[in-house]
């Protein structure tokens, strides 16, 4: 049995029910950090929550719908009213709507009106949200980390064809973690941007080449970043990328 007094460290992982948000939420709880999963599904995000427990770990899972402007607003009520305070905060739930192989199809440019504002309203606004309630929680903690769950198809360094939600999506969720970043100057919370690799998950499919072991390991680096760690960077593999 973990004693959750003992626990130095307080996160948020959105997304945790399973791929990489669970193994997030694992990689941290074996750090000592004490982790609040949260997810869609109650059942899914308890049932997740109690393999982390069985483990040892001190979890707690709170719902959360990050398209939903009110449920993030709760979740924070439920943070500020339990803990008053919060170290890490992972941006990882993320959906990728676009057909695969748009990019190929002659026929249609881009992607459609609705694909995009959906995309955007989960991937980005949901993360910039959580990012503007959880700053003020790490100011007063002393300590805070943010990471922000992005992909190389955002980087405008080697944008490409196809997929232009997705994209789209991840390009901004970039520029939220620069301006945060810039805005969290001399505070000690330090907001980066993380690329996993290609992973097996539901959303990497089988035959993606890294296992959400390995794809987790950089976004728990950028999570746990001693005091003057980077900040407003982009990391694969913890190396800085281009944007
Ligand atoms: P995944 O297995 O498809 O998991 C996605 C997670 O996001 C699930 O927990 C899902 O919850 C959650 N989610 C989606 N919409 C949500 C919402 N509105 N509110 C709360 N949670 C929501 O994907 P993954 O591969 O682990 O991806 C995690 C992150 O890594 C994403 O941001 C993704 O873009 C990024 N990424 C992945 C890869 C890769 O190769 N896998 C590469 C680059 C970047 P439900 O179970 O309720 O759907």
């Amino acid at each position: 049995m973990v004693k959750e007094e003992l626990l130095s460290r307080l996160a948020i992982v959105t997304g945790g029910n399973r791929g990489l948000g669970f193994e997030t939420c694992r990689q941290l709880a074996m750090r000592d950090v004490q982790v609040i999963l949260t997810c869609r599904s109650a059942e899914k995000g308890e049932e997740a929550t109690q393999r982390l427990k069985d483990a040892g770990h001190a979890a707690t899972f709170h719902p959360l719908d990050i398209s939903d402007p009110t449920s993030i607003q709760t979740l924070f009520e439920y943070v500020e009213a339990k803990f008053g305070w919060l170290n890490i905060l992972v941006n990882n739930a993320g959906i990728f709507l676009d057909p695969r192989h748009e990019g190929d199809n002659h026929e249609m440019i881009g992607s459609p009106h609705e694909t995009v504002a959906t995309t955007f309203t989960t991937n980005t606004l949901g993360a910039y949200q959580m990012s503007q309630l959880a700053i003020p929680l790490m100011r007063r903690a002393g300590y805070g980390r943010i990471v922000n769950v992005s992909s190389g198809m955002g980087q405008l360094s080697e944008m490409g064809k196809g997929f232009a939600a997705y994209r789209i999506s991840k390009t901004a969720l970039n520029a939220v973690t620069k301006i945060f970043a810039e805005e969290s100057q001399g505070t000690n919370v330090l907001v980066n941007s993380v690329c996993p690799g290609w992973v097996r998950t539901d959303m990497g499919g089988p035959g993606a080449q890294r296992t959400v072991e390995e794809g987790a390991e950089t976004i728990v680096w950028a999570a746990t970043l001693p005091d003057k760690g980077p900040n407003g960077g982009f990391y694969r593999d913890k190396k800085q990328i281009p944007w």
